[in-house]
């Protein structure tokens, strides 16, 4: 008998880089740009005596700001720290049954740790080899359902119709729509949670509002869904938005141009790098998210890639695994920084 027989080890999820030198960073997928001047006001004339306190643990003002913009009810709303937190809660919440939860072959990295560590049986499905997701591969019995649209790291969006064909055949279970990167392209299923009790929308304010620091994710649900998350959250921590976030979230929220703006801005530079790879011979699907996910031209490789734009103090995501790992994430980061990668790329590759 050792003291592991009682201790949960899991193999935990692997974040990438964040180098504290200054590099260029195109790594994590973060916003290039500053968050809007209205967060850095609201947390400068924020009443920091308040941190005596504790935080509103119901998050009132960050959850009806997000119920306003979004246009649904309060009740349909869940706040957490950043999306990982929202999602991992939904797990723990929705996924408690024998049957396995689906999830793509080829997807966030994190759903198989979260289905581990909380001892959640699951099945992934393979992408096409062009990394489409085949709704008709989670028609059959199962725990729960898990597809980020756009899909991470590919890039790629399925169409409209795929989310409500997938809740059609699945009456039963809990779909998760894990919208990261829905803001750069695709199509929201925001709209059918008044339709579907059964599917929750997750969002983040990490990659199009430019918090990834601050950890602000939501989620958006039928009210009895929302009700059952957050009785598992107080059930694990009550306070988990602290109070700065609770405030940068909120007028994060409300300043719509601004985030229009720097949306706009990273899908023209992701159009002008698109242009680039394409002209030194990389190929990859068309990118519906604040990233590209493309394979070198032969004979070069994507490691030998990877590290020498590290050396240069550039740095991408290089993933060694299955099926992937000939190819390379580029974040999109401002015009000049995509002007220097690219710049590097051609000395190694032409
Ligand atoms: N979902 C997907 C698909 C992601 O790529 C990420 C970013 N790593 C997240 C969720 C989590 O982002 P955050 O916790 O910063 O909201």
């Amino acid at each position: 008998m050792s003291i592991e027989e009682n201790i949960r080890r899991v193999t935990p999820y692997t974040p990438g880089e964040q180098p504290q030198k200054k590099v260029i960073k195109l790594n994590t997928n973060e916003c290039p740009y500053p968050p809007s001047p209205r967060v850095i006001k609201a947390l400068g004339e924020a009443d920091w005596e308040r941190l005596r306190l504790y935080p509103d643990p119901a998050c009132e003002q960050l959850v009806s700001a997000l119920a306003d913009h979004y246009g649904v009810k309060r009740s349909q709303t869940f706040v957490g720290v950043g999306s990982d937190d929202v999602l991992s809660m939904c797990f723990l919440t929705f996924f408690a049954g024998d049957k396995p939860v689906l999830f793509p072959d080829i997807t966030y990295s994190f759903y198989d740790v979260w289905a581990d560590v909380y001892r959640i049986p699951y099945e992934t499905k393979p992408l096409t080899d062009d990394f489409r997701i085949e709704a008709r591969d989670y028609y059959g019995v199962n725990g729960g359902i898990v597809i980020a649209n756009p899909n991470a790291p590919t890039g790629v969006a399925e169409g409209s119709g795929f989310i409500k064909d997938i809740l059609e055949h699945n009456p039963e279970s809990v779909v998760i729509a894990d919208e990261a990167y829905i803001d750069f392209g695709g199509e929201s299923a925001l709209s059918l949670i008044n339709e579907y009790d059964n599917l929750a929308v997750v969002r983040t304010m990490s990659k199009s509002r430019a918090l990834a620091g601050m950890r602000v994710g939501y989620c958006f649900a039928n009210e009895r869904l929302i009700k059952y998350l957050n009785d598992v959250r107080y059930s694990v921590n009550s306070y988990t938005m602290n109070m700065p976030a609770l405030v940068a979230g909120k007028a994060a929220i409300e300043d719509v141009g601004y985030f229009s703006d720097i949306v706009g801005r990273v899908k023209k530079t992701r159009e002008w790098t698109a242009g680039e790879l394409k002209a030194l011979g990389f190929t990859f699907n068309e990118s519906q998210t604040n990233f590209i996910f493309a394979k070198p031209p032969a004979p070069y490789e994507a490691s030998d890639i990877f590290d020498k734009l590290r050396q240069s103090g550039i740095y991408v995501r290089y993933f060694r695994k299955p099926r992937i790992d000939s190819y390379l994430r580029i974040s999109i980061g401002t015009d000049a920084e995509m002007q220097t990668f690219i710049n590097r790329l051609k000395e190694i590759v032409l």
